[in-house]
């Protein structure tokens, strides 16, 4: 059969060939990639580098792994897609490590991730020293997630919440009427009950105070739910019904145990006094896994530690064993536990805990993790594709990395990355350079081939970079005034002070887990007065808040921007054109043409949000979920618009010839010609291009968007705004994703920001763009609790000469 023979075929010559590639942008690719080998994947963001490594080589590994595998298997396993391509030969299956947040379930931690939670549980119950006479418990009971595990209190959670007169009603001279039952929901649901409440003979006009002790207690407390009928007050419109009484701490229990708006439970708990649980100290555990103890520590203490801390606590154990049986079950246990544990500290994550919760890692954090649990997997002749595993890392941080990709290659694989860094690409062992521009402007393989072959290749924008010259000489500003903060509280930050320098280009720098995020995107737009101003609903449930003693200068500063790398949107009706508001000039110029006017359609009418013009099938999402068995949410473009979101009316409406459907196609570029006429249109677009988004498509959604494309729109977004200066922004590490030429771009465009009266701050390990700085802060010298210092603050070539700096040698040889 002709899939044996391709693969036979490419065993014999070490090179995967692929050929007629036209996925997305790619154009007719053709490429030979050798297999065991580090390859390199680069090129200008939206050149087409995923789509070649991704959305072919990977996509096509995978539907011939489902292809082989029995149909009813098949349809447990979330469906691929078939890539576009010809021919491709000598391809082994792959394994996809893609940038993704931690799953949403908080119960997720780097032990589970990683699965080191199994040795430990093990090594404690084979292991642990046991209280005299308390017999041996199973691995499971050291586990909060297990029934026999969990602490029977809080189920593990380690949390307890109760309420009071006090949490329910935080000012009880205020009425029912106005509010007293702070705990109630607001809006309609919360007339309702003061409606109930009066027809069930209570006076809802006197301050809650005075209603008699028993009153109080029952309106705030019962378990009780009558139904009475209800005519609405003052509401003529309104009709009679039946409704159903809720006391105030049933609804908040209620809301907190089943709502799925996290938004809501925060606004319920906030009623509520939390506590760590009593039966188990708050660690969740049952109180005799607790009694159990390794080197003096419970379960509970040794996955608190850093996983630096238990390396060392480890090694003395991971020795060959005497005869003992026991003694022997120790040193298997961590023997195992200690060479899984040393990967993740070379690769710069000593400082995180196991019981650390997944959705507070960042997104380069978790693919290091992933990276580290799949080098023990034992997995050997199959290509890793990795997506910028250098993110969120230091440049001291690099050469660990390299060693641990070559370390999965010795084991037999293939390790693919599509990666900006220049360190990591020049100590690849083969270059695939994408290019040469971005959307139809590339799609072409430049060159595949060892790496100091691209220095030859004319087209090509990487070749620039992989030798860079010295940083441009310029002169830097500085501060006109200075934001202080004074006894700053968070994470791995104590006690710390730090200035930052007001209009002025400032850069944060330091390993990772040094405390850089914790400082700018927490503490600073804290003490800056920005997080009234979060943007999103989320930030503030994480309740992530610092302890800041002081904050002086913080008048200086009008406005706090944090341009974060969170989707601009959560669903796919948000997209480029409706974020930056240019869809709003273009739905107005298609309400102006003739054909609208005769037919009376307003600027509503191009819209796919609300009915009218759009779709009624799919209501303008352009898809429809396909209901399969056993196989969530599958999409399929709606048969009624074909994807168009529109109906048929709508479309027969175009400027210059295409419809409203057809605009939403076009690229940043190619509209920014097309809508040449519509000035607010073009500025937007313009602004975008500038960014580096030119490839991007105006109704690409907003779920399809990498967390670096949604902060540069964001960051386009501003740059349009009235400007008004003296607003603060904050952005954490702004280049991931951007490839060398682009980052130029994105430094121009910040000191352009500063150039108007504004103070720019920025978390890097770009050391471009810390060169570009005027003034720098590096924390260190290490993460977690080794870091968490001010290690070195000055102009760039101050902190390059910082001895104690880590940053230090990296960034003079940026500025040499
Ligand atoms: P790179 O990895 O080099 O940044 P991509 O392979 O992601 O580039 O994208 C190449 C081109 O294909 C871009 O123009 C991009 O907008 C487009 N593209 C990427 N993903 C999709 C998709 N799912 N649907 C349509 N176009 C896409
Ligand atoms: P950086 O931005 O320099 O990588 P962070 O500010 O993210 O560093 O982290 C500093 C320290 O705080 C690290 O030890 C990290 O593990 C810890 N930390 C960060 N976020 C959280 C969190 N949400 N919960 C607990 N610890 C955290
Ligand atoms: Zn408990
Ligand atoms: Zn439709």
């Amino acid at each position: 059969n002709s899939f044996a023979r391709e693969q036979g075929k490419g065993r014999h010559d070490g090179f995967i060939h692929v050929r007629g590639a036209n996925e997305n942008n790619l154009q007719n690719v053709e490429a030979r990639i050798p297999r065991d080998s580090i390859v390199a994947f680069t090129g200008v963001s939206g050149s087409g580098k995923s789509s070649l490594a991704f959305g072919t080589i990977f996509a096509e590994s995978q539907r011939r792994f489902l292809e082989s595998v029995a149909p009813y298997a098949r349809r447990l396993i979330a469906q691929g897609h078939t890539p576009k391509v010809e021919f491709i030969s000598g391809l082994p299956p792959a394994v996809a490590l893609q940038q993704r947040r931690g799953a949403a379930s908080s119960r997720s931690t780097v032990g589970t991730l990683t699965t080191l939670s199994n040795s430990v549980r093990m090594l404690f119950s084979r292991a642990g020293s046991y209280p005299q006479g308390a017999p041996r418990l199973d691995s499971d009971a050291f586990s909060t997630n297990t029934a026999v595990g969990a602490c029977s209190v809080c189920h593990g959670v380690g949390t307890v919440h109760s309420v009071s007169e006090k949490s329910l009603v935080p000012d009880p001279t205020l009425s029912i009427r106005d509010g007293a039952i702070a705990a109630w929901p607001g809006a309609w649901q919360g007339k309702n009950l003061r409606d109930i409440t009066t027809h069930l003979g209570y006076d809802i006009d006197v301050p809650f105070q005075t209603l008699p002790e028993e009153t109080r207690q029952w309106l705030l407390f019962t378990e009780d739910q009558p139904v009475v009928e209800v005519t609405p007050e003052r509401d003529r419109v309104a009709k009679p019904y039946k409704g159903r009484f809720w006391s105030a701490e049933r609804y908040v229990r209620h809301t907190v145990a089943t709502s799925k708006s996290e938004n809501l439970r925060a606004k319920a708990l906030a009623f509520m006094h939390s506590q760590d649980c009593p039966e188990c100290a708050g660690t969740g555990f049952r109180p005799d896994a607790l009694q159990v103890s390794f080197s003096g520590l419970n379960i509970s203490e040794f996955n608190a530690k850093p996983l630096q801390f238990l390396a060392e606590l480890l090694r003395p154990f991971a020795v060959p064993a005497e005869e003992e049986a026991q003694a022997e079950v120790i040193s298997t246990i961590s023997t195992d536990l200690l060479a899984r544990i040393e990967v993740l500290v070379e690769l710069g994550l000593g400082y995180l805990s196991l019981d650390r919760s997944t959705p507070t890692l960042s997104p380069g954090e978790m693919q290091r993790l992933r990276i580290a649990t799949q080098l023990r997997a034992g997995l050997f002749g199959v290509i890793y594709v990795l997506d910028e595993p250098s993110a969120g890392l230091h440049p001291a941080d690099v050469q660990p990395l390299i060693e641990v990709l070559s370390a999965l290659k010795a084991e037999g694989n293939s390790v693919f990355v599509v990666e900006h860094n220049m360190d990591v690409v020049s100590r690849a062992e083969w270059i695939v350079d994408v290019g040469p521009g971005a959307g139809s402007g590339g799609g072409q393989v430049l060159y595949s081939g060892e790496v100091q072959g691209l220095a030859q290749v004319e087209k090509s924008v990487t070749r620039r970079f992989l030798e860079p010259g010295p940083a441009p000489h310029r002169e830097l500003r500085t501060a006109k005034e200075w934001l202080e903060l004074d006894g700053v509280n968070l994470h791995n930050l104590v006690d710390v002070h730090a200035s930052f320098p007001l209009g002025t280009f400032c850069s944060v720098t330091g390993v990772s887990g040094s405390g850089k995020s914790s400082l700018v995107s927490v503490a600073l737009a804290q003490g800056a007065g920005g997080l009234a101003l979060a943007e999103s609903e989320e930030q503030e449930d994480a309740a992530q808040r610092a302890v800041i003693a002081q904050a002086r200068g913080a008048e200086q500063v009008n406005r706090v921007v944090l341009m974060d790398q969170k989707p601009i949107g959560r669903t796919p009706r948000s997209n480029v054109a409706t974020y930056t508001g240019l869809f709003d000039a273009v739905r107005k110029a298609f309400a102006e043409l003739p054909l609208s006017k005769e037919r009376g359609y307003s600027a509503g009418r191009f819209s796919f949000n609300v009915a009218g013009g759009r779709c009624e099938n799919c209501l303008g999402e352009g898809f429809l979920e396909i209901e399969l068995l056993f196989l969530p949410g599958t999409y399929g473009p709606c048969p009624q618009c074909h994807g168009t979101r529109y109906n048929q009316q709508t479309l027969e409406v175009e400027y210059a010839g295409k419809n409203i459907a057809q605009i939403l196609e076009l690229s940043v570029n190619e509209a920014e010609e097309f809508l040449a006429d519509i000035p607010a249109a073009a500025r937007a677009l313009a602004t975008l291009r500038e960014v580096g988004l030119g490839y991007l498509q105006l109704g690409q959604p907003a779920t399809e968007m990498s967390g670096g494309e949604a902060q540069r729109i964001k960051l386009a977004t501003e740059l349009q705004r009235q400007r008004r200066g003296h607003t603060l922004y904050l952005l954490d590490e702004p280049t991931t994703g951007l490839h060398p030429a682009d980052v130029q771009l994105l430094i121009s465009q910040l000191q352009q920001l500063v150039d108007q009266d504004n103070t720019v701050i920025v978390v890097e390990h770009h050391m471009d763009v810390v060169a570009a700085s005027d003034w720098v802060i590096d924390l260190g010298p290490a993460g977690g609790d080794g870091g968490g210092r001010i290690v070195a603050a000055g102009t760039p070539a101050q902190v390059a000469q910082n001895e104690a700096s880590r940053t230090a040698q990296y960034l003079a040889r940026r500025l040499a």
